[in-house]
């Protein structure tokens, strides 16, 4: 039997992070993982889609080159070595993060790991034991029962990340991050994309006035959006697939080369023997308290696996939080307070509440909005689509705490961080408005 301080199954970030975390504070670690160092950010998720936003957004703009002076440009786009220098960022960032694990204190072991009992891990036959274990599994795309979603042509986010060639047409189903962020990029590439989404608005856990706005400007980038669709069934039709879905009663048809199931993830928590050791599960994954610590105390889970926002970042500060709780520290991070970025074009981001959660909550609140078109900075980048929205606690021209910022337009996913870190220390707008914003910067869209 092999042992070590703590035993990390899942090396995402949230696992990883948390293993150079422990290894820094000279914890031995066992390192487990079944596929690549990285997990689904790095080789599947956040990193590869943000490679493909970059060759899309390049394409945009030399779209767009003549408005800008350029002339006589003349351009093509080659899907496939978008797709290759996809993989090798992928690559390079992979490499990164090998070389940050080659740390005497961390011991990788490959291989798919199982519970024999709540202080024995399996793998490959192997027994590893730690005084505590910290469970990262991470999560997996969800197919819906759908008559049809099994067959060759419906791909999740995995699978449309490895394409040999760019289909001519899209179907997404659902018009949540994901969805989205892939409507944006193949829609850039040339791409027909059409996306049938159940609720009444996109991105439904967004803010509805940014919903609403971004969904306006994404429809006049060329996309087609469908709202209060229910996909009935998927079949094959020529070549391609057809989509059948229902709205206002009546059943309507979308036909694409391939559909692109993004209705959502689910913790991998099967086949792990985690229920026959004793482990809670809820419906959304791993029970886990404010510690991140299950109903075994030396046993935590961070990250998708516990069925959160299922975002990296967030699975980093689980991984802090639950060694803080080993080792017996404070950790002041407001595990509540989680900025979420949609990499569209434009790009979308929120922060804290939306003014229909204060309402829902009794919290009185106000808004301050202000629009990219009065930025200069973003009038001289050409980029004027999009507004922000800072949610105010008390009455109308009242000096209250910030309670929550939801925007879209350019580079908002960076945005964000500035208000993130207000809320974070109990700002109010006055600390906001009493703090020097460069000029021409986007960041004055919070100050005008
Ligand atoms: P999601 O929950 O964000 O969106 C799923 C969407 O599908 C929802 O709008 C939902 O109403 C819709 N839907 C569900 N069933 C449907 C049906 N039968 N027909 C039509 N629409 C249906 O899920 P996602 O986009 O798959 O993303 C999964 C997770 O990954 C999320 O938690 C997300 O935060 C995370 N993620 C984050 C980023 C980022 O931070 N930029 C990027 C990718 C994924």
């Amino acid at each position: 039997m092999t042992a070590a301080d703590i035993i990390i199954i899942g090396a995402g970030p949230g696992g990883y992070e948390t293993a150079l975390l422990a290894a820094s504070k000279g914890k031995s670690v066992i390192l487990i993982e079944e596929s690549h160092l990285g997990g689904t950010c790095l080789n599947e998720g956040c990193i590869p889609t943000k490679s493909l936003c970059r060759s899309a957004e390049i394409l945009r703009e030399l779209k767009e080159a003549e408005t800008f002076g350029v002339r006589d440009l003349s351009f093509s786009f080659d899907f496939r070595a978008a797709m290759q220098r996809k993989d090798s960022v992928v690559a390079q960032l992979s490499s990164g993060v090998e070389t940050m694990l080659g740390n005497k204190l961390i011991t990788i072991v490959l291989g798919k790991a199982s519970f024999k009992d709540a202080s024995v891990v399996l793998v490959n036959g192997q027994e590893y034991t730690a005084e505590n274990i910290i469970i990262a599994t991470g999560s997996h795309a969800f197919i819906p029962d759908i008559p049809g979603m099994d067959l060759p042509g419906v791909i999740t986010s995995k699978e449309i990340l490895s394409l040999e060639s760019m289909p001519d047409s899209l179907c997404i189903i659902g018009a949540g991050v994901i969805g989205l962020e892939f409507a944006s990029i193949m829609n850039s590439f040339g791409c027909k994309v059409t996306v049938l989404e159940y609720c009444r608005e996109i991105l439904p856990r967004f803010d509805a006035d940014i919903a609403k706005r971004l969904k306006q400007s994404l429809v006049r980038s060329g996309i087609t959006i469908v709202n209060s669709a229910m996909v009935q069934s998927v079949s094959v039709s020529g070549e391609g697939l057809s989509v059948q879905y229902e709205l206002k009663g009546k059943t309507e048809t979308v036909q694409a080369d391939k559909v692109l199931a993004a209705i959502g993830r689910r913790a991998n928590v099967n086949s792990m023997n985690f229920e026959e050791i004793g482990i809670e599960l809820s419906k959304k994954g791993i029970k886990v308290d404010a510690n991140m610590q299950t109903n075994i105390p030396h046993i935590y889970a961070i990250g998708d696996v516990t069925g959160g926002f299922m975002l990296a970042h967030e699975a980093v500060a689980h991984g802090r939080r639950a060694l803080a709780h080993i080792f017996g520290e404070e950790d002041r991070t407001d595990l509540g307070l989680v900025p979420a970025a949609v990499f569209t074009s434009p790009e979308a981001a929120s922060v804290g509440l939306t003014e229909q959660q204060c309402a829902d909550s009794g919290q009185e609140c106000h808004c301050r909005k202000s629009f990219f078109r009065s930025n200069g900075k973003a009038v001289c980048l050409g980029q004027t689509d999009g507004f922000c929205k800072i949610v105010i606690a008390g009455k109308q021209g009242s000096d209250g705490k910030i309670l929550g910022c939801h925007l879209f337009g350019p580079h908002s996913a960076d945005l964000i961080q500035e208000i993130t870190a207000l809320i974070s220390r109990g700002a109010y707008m006055s600390d906001l408005d009493s703090i020097i914003h460069p000029h021409p910067t986007l960041s004055e869209i919070f100050v005008n």
